[in-house]
């Protein structure tokens, strides 16, 4: 069976991408089931690049078909902030209960029309032969006032989903890996990876 790599530490992340991979014939190794400890700078502009530098990196290590992702949340009224830092938005180790607050706080004058966020998920996969696809996916929504729920992860509380009248927060994990950046973006990788892994 094929091995790639999954470019993450995230535990929760992997159990995704190996559901979403399960019916293709391929076994997902983390980093750590690869033997690989490394630091990537993530240095490029866009999501998209963060995930090529990271898939790339890998890849050049292992010479194993490598995927990685990069995603954040998008606040329209604060100039796209925290965008490619929503993990290192006022410290990578700065709890997101704090982070959630500061960014209600900043936008506590702000009408709901005015409220528009998404999220961005962005997955490259990287060849032995430097072949590279992409997908890019978004979840829009809009930042609550007041953060509500339990579920999820980061910035979930304040994002709230107009249709599903809740914040991300409060969706079950299939509800929202149905609807979800992440969950969209691997959706689409899955059916471009099908055409080259046979
Ligand atoms: P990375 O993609 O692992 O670099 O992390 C991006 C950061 O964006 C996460 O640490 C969260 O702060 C935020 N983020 C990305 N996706 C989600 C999501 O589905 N819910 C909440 N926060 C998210």
């Amino acid at each position: 069976m094929r091995q790639l790599i999954f470019a993450t530490g995230n535990e929760g992340k992997l159990k995704e991408i190996r559901r979403i991979l399960e019916d293709l014939d391929v076994e997902v190794l983390s980093l750590k089931e690869a033997g690989i400890q490394v630091e990537i700078e993530e240095n490029g502009s866009t999501f998209t690049e963060n995930a090529i530098i990271k898939a790339t990196e890998i890849m050049k290590l292992t010479g194993l078909l490598t995927l990685a992702d990069d995603s954040g949340l998008e606040v329209d009224c604060l100039n796209k902030e925290p965008g490619i830092y929503s993990a290192r938005y006022l410290g990578e180790s700065t709890s997101y209960d704090i982070k959630n607050k500061a960014i209600l706080d900043r936008m506590k004058e702000t009408q709901v029309n005015e409220r528009s966020a998404r999220f961005v998920c962005a997955i490259a996969a990287v060849f032995p032969d430097g072949t590279c696809l992409n997908t890019l996916e978004t979840m829009e929504g809009q930042i609550a006032d007041t953060i509500a729920g339990t579920g999820g992860f980061g910035y979930d509380p304040i994002f709230y989903l107009p249709e599903y009248e809740c914040t991300a927060a409060e969706l079950s994990i299939d509800e929202k890996n149905k609807i979800s950046h992440r969950g969209k973006a691997l959706s689409e990788m899955k059916e471009k990876l099908k055409n080259y892994i046979k």
